[in-house]
Formats: C-alpha cells, structure tokens, sequence
C-alpha cells in the first residue's frame, strides 16, 4: 500500500499550548512529537497518522 503522497502527508506547523512555542512537524510522524523548548508531547502517532494534541497554526502542503 502507498501512502507517501496522501493529503495527511504534509508538515504542520504546531503551536505549543503551554510556552507558545511554533514549530513545524510531519503530519504523519510514526513518533511522539514533543515541543522542543518545553517537552510538551504535541502529537502522539495514531493509526499510521499523527493526532495532534495542540493548536495546528496551519498546513506546509
Ligand atoms: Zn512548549
């Protein structure tokens, strides 16, 4: 099965909830996300997909 060029794979940029940290991250991460300032786990891997856990600021196509 391909799933390399599906619409969920795409960056995000993610707003940290707790430090207000920005950064951008794969919408389909196979690992935790965690902010890089805070530790904040941002996105955790569901389903092949990442399920965001903070504000998603917007979509890096
Ligand atoms: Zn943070």
């Amino acid at each position: 099965m391909r799933t390399s060029n599906t619409p969920r794979s795409r960056f995000l940029k993610v707003k940290c909830m707790d430090c207000g940290n920005e950064q951008v991250m794969f919408g389909s991460a196979k690992t935790a996300v965690k902010c890089v300032i805070c530790g904040k786990t941002i996105a955790t891997p569901k389903g092949g997909k990442a399920q965001i856990k903070t504000r998603i600021e917007s979509v890096l196509g």
